[in-house]
């Protein structure tokens, strides 16, 4: 968990994507300071393990000349750092040209482009292909995150075809090549309202994998809000949804509100048994709650059952009597690792060099 630090940034951001999960747009104002980013960053390298920072959003370079000092930071602290942007910024090719070399003097390691048919009904592309560019002119690892949904026109053909260049599929595995890499996945409907979206209105995935699975995402990163919130979440929950937002760093240390999240029984059933588990448990209490036949991916059905009244009711009368399984369950899961982690020194230590 403490290896990577995520800013949620700010909730501001130039446009307003019909999917946005964090809520973000024109009329936020909430956003952390350059002081309380580099407060929390000297905080958690503390602790001896942080690798990479990210600063996602809403929309990061709102935060202007605080960004590119945080991050010159991070660097001079010998850390990994990430943007996520919608490039909006990219005007042209010189300004795209003249950010992007500003960003990479000052000790950037890497930046994703958002570009989808949602995000393109507000950022014209060619602003993606000057960033683009500029990436490629200047060796800077870049990666375009992608979503694709039922008749999207952005394709990753046309996308190829606009950038004029072959867009290799991003691996998590492999190291990132240096740029024209693509991450691509479904739209996941999870913005306010967006669960009343017609089964026949999304694109889902063959498998049903996608959504049945535990949440691995969860408690892998300290992810800080703009209002100063440790956050188990990045994003694809409306952050109104108080299960997945804990205290201010104002009023609690990161220890307390880290080990808040650890203890919290609906985090460690979403990390053990994921969304899957609380619909099977919902039903079990109401079968004659509906939900969808599938969904594209555990954040999916997530968001409904944080979002929903009559899930939510169920939870709040019934998950109490879910506590002593899930302790026991998140116990054995401790037991097992901390066995494998036992198990792989011993092998390293006894194997002959
Ligand atoms: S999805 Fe990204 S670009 Fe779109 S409104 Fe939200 S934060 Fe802004
Ligand atoms: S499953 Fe829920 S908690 Fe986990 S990443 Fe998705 S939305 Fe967040």
């Amino acid at each position: 968990m403490l290896s990577n630090l995520v800013f949620s940034t700010t909730y501001q951001c130039p446009i307003s994507c019909r999917y946005c999960g964090a809520e973000c747009g024109p009329r936020e104002t909430a956003r952390l300071s350059l002081q309380d980013m580099i407060t929390i960053v000297d905080h958690v390298f503390s602790y001896g393990k942080l690798e990479l920072v990210v600063f996602t959003g809403g929309e990061p370079f709102l935060l202007g000349e605080d960004l590119r000092r945080c991050v010159e930071y991070c660097a001079k602290k010998g850390l990994l750092t990430r943007i996520v942007t919608n490039g909006f910024w990219a005007k042209n090719p010189q300004t795209a040209r003249e950010i992007m070399k500003t960003y990479k003097e000052s000790g950037l390691t890497e930046i994703n482009f958002s570009c989808d048919d949602y995000h393109q009904e507000f950022i014209p592309l060619e602003r993606i292909k000057y960033a683009n560019d500029a990436c490629l002119e200047l060796g800077f690892p870049a990666l375009i995150g992608h979503k694709t949904m039922k008749g999207c026109t952005l394709s990753i053909d046309y996308l190829e075809q606009f950038l004029e260049v072959k867009l290799a599929r991003f691996d998590p595995r492999e190291k990132n090549p240096d740029n024209n890499v693509v991450s691509t996945g479904y739209t996941v409907p999870v913005a306010k309202d967006m669960h009343l979206i017609p089964d026949d209105e999304i694109l889902y995935p063959p498998s049903d994998y996608h959504w049945k699975a535990p949440c691995s995402s969860i408690l892998q990163r300290v992810i800080i809000t703009p209002r100063k919130e440790l956050s188990i979440c990045c994003g694809m929950i409306p952050r109104g949804v108080k299960e997945i937002v804990f205290g201010s760093l104002d009023d609690y240390t990161l220890e307390e509100l880290i080990t808040m999240a650890h203890n919290d029984l609906i985090v460690n059933w979403l990390a053990l048994e994921g969304p899957y588990g609380l619909m099977k448990f919902i039903l079990l209490k109401d079968s004659t709650i509906p939900f969808r036949k599938q969904y594209v991916n555990i954040c999916h059905l997530c968001s409904e059952i944080l979002t929903r009244k009559d899930c939510r009711k169920i939870l709040s009368e019934h998950a109490h009597e879910k506590a002593l399984e899930i302790s026991l369950e998140r116990c054995l899961y401790d037991y097992m690792r901390t066995k494998e982690f036992k198990e792989a020194t011993v092998l390293t230590e006894s194997t002959p060099l």
